[in-house]
């Protein structure tokens, strides 16, 4: 077990994972507190804290593959937490969940094999013997609500809960602007061409590491058309039309499409 040193007044919640990154509550709302780190001791297989030596900080821990749960504690999806207990707790979970991965795969330095330890100030592990740091990976994807007139487009994702549809989103590839991201990922997945692209707003999602950085673009040429792989389904929605079945009000591509709507209303009035 590692020695965490904690000063006062600087313990917030203590995050329990299994190795899914689902995570342990009391009762099945309440996250555990610090304070009752010594009773868990015994449940976790390794622990250890979000570092940041300016702010108080969180504890993030591993359960032990083998121990009983005691009573009152039960395992709880990570998709559940932002309706269960807010944002801003999922958001820890995320940092939590990040910092527990990087420090699993970062004990030992890839450059000299010397030890590494949490870096004092940033959220990083550092070499003793020869000072290399590694960070947290961070994958950034791009979420874009494509405006034609008065139409969103939005697609089905193939693993998308019944009836959902949602604005087009994929993942940044080496050597990309974000800007051709977009206009690269729109017509892979939906045959659209866009322009005016526009930036909207940014945020991270964790489980296990992605930045979803959001924009608006113009339809520029081409029917929606599927992909099949990535989406079943895809077309553009006047208002009226839009789905009942949306992505989680936490998330920025609901605000994205939220966004929308409040301009095209605003607009009619
Ligand atoms: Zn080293």
């Amino acid at each position: 077990m590692p020695d965490i040193p904690f000063q006062e007044g600087e313990r917030r919640a203590i995050f329990v994972f299994d190795s899914e990154g689902d995570v342990i509550l009391e009762n099945g709302d309440t996250p555990p507190s610090t304070d009752d780190l010594e009773k868990f001791t015994p449940l976790l297989e390794t622990y250890g804290r979000t570092t940041r030596d300016s702010e108080p900080c969180d504890l993030w821990a591993l359960f032990k593959r083998e121990a009983a749960m005691p009573d009152g504690l039960s395992f709880v999806s990570r998709r559940a937490l932002p309706a269960l207990l807010g944002y801003d707790f999922f958001n820890r979970a995320g940092i939590a969940y990040q910092m527990m991965n990087l420090t699993a795969h970062n004990k030992y330095c890839g450059v000299c094999g010397g030890a590494m330890s949490d870096h004092a100030a940033d959220r990083a592990r550092v070499c003793g013997a020869c000072g290399n740091m590694v960070y947290c990976a961070m994958s950034p994807a791009v979420i874009v609500a494509v405006e034609k007139g008065d139409m969103l487009l939005m697609g089905r994702g193939v693993n998308f809960p019944p009836g959902r549809y949602s604005v087009l989103a994929g993942f940044v590839e080496p050597g990309e602007t974000l800007e051709e991201t977009i206009v690269r990922e729109i017509y892979e997945e939906s045959s659209v061409r866009v322009k005016n692209i526009t930036y909207f707003g940014s945020q991270p999602w964790p489980f296990p590491n992605s930045l979803m950085l959001a924009f608006r673009a113009e339809w520029e040429s081409g029917e929606p058309t599927p992909d099949g792989a990535e989406l079943t389904d895809v077309k553009f929605f006047k208002p009226d039309e839009i789905p009942p079945e949306l992505p989680p009000g936490v998330s920025i591509s609901r605000r994205l499409i939220d966004s929308w709507l409040a301009k095209i209303r605003e607009a009619l009035i």
